[in-house]
C-alpha cells in the first residue's frame, strides 16, 4: 500500500466528462489498496475568466479580493470531483485550502506555504476515503484567503506530499511528461525518462511552465518523489530524480524559453560608482524583479546599462526610471518588449566546454542575433528578438541532437 498525491491540471478537469475520467483513475488506485489525496486546479480557462471579470470592474483590484475571487475556481472542481467519486461508489470529501489549513504568509497572489495541518487529511484517509483538496490556495494567520501564483496547484500537491511523506507525488497534465522542449513548439521534442531536480528547476525558472518553479524547489528541499504524467493516456511519464546526471547523459537535457520578458536600456550613463544602484534600487523597491543585467565597459566616462523585467512590469519600470535617468545625467531611456529568452539547460555542461560556442554558432548560422547573454553552471541563456524565438528553439533542439527519430514521435501532444 502506498500513499499517493495526485494533481490534475486545468485541462484534465476541464469538462464533466474529464472529471469523471479522473474519478475512474483515482478509484482504480484506491481499489488497488493505495491511499489517494487528489489536488485539483480550476477547470481550464476558469482562472483567466475570473481575472477578466475583475478587470471589467477595476484595472487594479486589490490583491486580497483578487485572491478571494480566483480561489473559487478550484473550489468548484473539488466538489465536482468528489461527486464524481461518490457516483462510482468511492467515499470522498472536498476541502478548500483554508479548511485543510494550508497556512501561508499574507503575500496575496504569490503567497508562500508556511505549514500544512495534515490531521483532517490523515483522518479521512484512515477511514478509507479519498481526500480532494483545492490547489493554488491557502489561508493566512488572519484567516484571509491567499493564492500561490499562477500554476500554484503543482506547489500545493508537492507541499501536501511533503507533509504526508507520500510515496509519490504525481502531476497529471495534458502532455505525457517533461520533454526536451515544449512539444507544442517543436514536434520532434522527446519525452525524458528522468530529469534531475537541478535541471527541472532551471527549466522551470527559464520558462518551461510544465511545473511551477516553487513546486520543484519544494520537491528538492523535502525529497518528494515527483513524476509528471498524462491524464489522458497511460505511461511512465517523467521522473524528477535526486540523482546526479550519469556520465552517459547528454550534455543538454532541454531547451526552455520565455516570452514574458522586456528589456530596458539606459544609454550614456555617467560611469561612476553607485550608478547601478541608483538605477536598480528604485526598481527593487517597487518589487519589480530584474532578471538579466548587463553593463558595458565604460568609454569616455559613459556606459550603457541594460536589464530585463517581466513584460507586465515594463511600463511601471519606465515610469520609475524616467526621473532617475534625468537625475543621474544619463542620455536616454529605451524599452523593448518584443524580446524573448532562450536557454539551454543541462548538468552535463559542467564538464563539457564548448556548449556556449555550439549554441552561438547554431544561432548565427540561421541569422539570429543575440542581444544579451547570461550563464550559470548548468544553463546558458540568450535574449533575442521575439520574432525569431521558434526558429531559435528549433535550431538549438537540432544542434544539440535532441530531435526524436520520426518513428519515435508520440501521438498525444
Ligand atoms: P496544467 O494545466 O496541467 O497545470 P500546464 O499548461 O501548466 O498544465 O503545463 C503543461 C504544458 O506545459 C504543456 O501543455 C506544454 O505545452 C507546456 N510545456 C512547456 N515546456 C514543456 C516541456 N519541456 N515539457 C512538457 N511540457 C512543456
Ligand atoms: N488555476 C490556477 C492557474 O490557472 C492554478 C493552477 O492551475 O495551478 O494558474
Ligand atoms: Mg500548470
Amino acid at each position: 500500500m502506498a500513499l499517493i498525491v495526485q494533481k490534475y491540471g486545468g485541462t484534465s478537469v476541464g469538462t464533466v466528462e474529464r472529471l469523471q475520467h479522473v474519478a475512474e483513475r483515482v478509484a482504480r488506485f484506491q481499489r488497488d489498496g493505495h491511499q489517494v489525496v487528489v489536488v485539483v486546479s480550476a477547470m481550464s480557462g476558469e482562472t483567466n475568466r475570473l481575472i477578466a471579470l475583475a478587470r471589467e470592474i477595476l484595472d487594479q483590484p486589490t490583491p486580497r479580493e483578487m485572491d478571494a475571487l480566483v480561489a473559487t475556481g478550484e473550489q468548484v472542481t473539488t466538489a465536482l470531483l468528489s461527486m464524481a467519486l461518490h457516483n462510482i461508489g468511492v467515499p470522498a470529501r472536498s476541502y478548500t485550502g483554508s479548511q485543510v489549513r494550508i497556512l501561508t504568509d499574507s503575500a496575496y497572489t504569490k503567497a508562500r506555504i508556511r505549514e500544512i495541518d495534515d490531521s483532517r487529511i490523515r483522518a479521512d484517509l484512515a477511514e478509507g476515503g479519498v481526500v480532494v483538496v483545492a490547489g493554488f490556495q491557502g489561508v493566512d494567520e488572519q484567516g484571509n484567503i491567499t493564492t500561490l501564483g499562477r500554476g500554484g496547484s503543482d506547489t500545493t500537491a508537492v507541499a501536501i506530499a511533503a507533509a504526508l511523506k507520500a510515496d509519490e507525488c504525481q502531476i497529471y497534465t495534458d502532455v505525457d511528461g517533461v520533454y526536451t522542449t515544449d512539444p507544442r513548439i517543436v514536434d520532434t521534442a522527446q519525452r525524458l525518462e528522468k530529469i534531475t531536480f537541478e535541471e527541472m528547476l532551471e527549466m522551470a525558472s527559464m520558462g518551461s511552465k510544465v511545473l511551477q518553479i516553487r513546486s520543484v524547489e519544494f520537491a528538492g528541499k523535502y525529497a518528494v518523489p515527483l513524476r509528471v504524467l498524462s491524464s489522458f493516456r497511460e505511461g511512465p511519464g517523467t521522473l524528477i530524480t535526486m540523482e546526479e546526471g550519469d556520465m552517459e547523459a547528454p550534455t543538454i537535457a532541454g531547451i526552455a524559453f520565455n516570452r514574458d520578458e522586456a528589456k530596458l536600456t539606459v544609454l550614456g550613463v555617467p560611469d561612476t560608482p553607485g550608478v547601478a544602484y541608483k538605477i536598480l534600487g528604485p526598481i527593487g523597491e517597487a518589487n519589480i524583479e530584474v532578471d538579466m543585467i548587463i553593463q558595458n565597459t565604460g568609454e569616455q566616462g559613459h556606459t550603457d546599462f541594460t536589464f530585463t523585467v517581466a513584460r507586465g512590469d515594463v511600463v511601471r519600470a519606465r515610469e520609475i526610471l524616467e526621473p532617475v535617468v534625468a537625475s543621474v545625467g544619463a542620455a536616454e531611456l529605451r524599452d523593448d518588449a518584443k524580446i524573448a529568452k532562450v536557454s539551454v539547460v543541462g548538468v552535463g555542461m559542467r564538464s563539457h566546454s564548448g556548449v556556449a560556442a555550439k549554441m552561438f554558432k547554431a544561432l548565427s548560422e540561421v541569422g539570429v542575433n543575440m542581444q544579451m547573454i547570461s550563464t550559470s553552471e548548468i544553463k546558458i541563456s540568450v535574449v533575442i528578438e521575439e520574432n525569431y524565438l521558434e526558429l531559435a528553439v528549433r535550431t538549438l533542439h537540432t544542434a544539440f541532437e535532441l530531435d526524436a527519430e520520426p518513428e519515435d514521435l508520440g501521438a498525444d501532444k
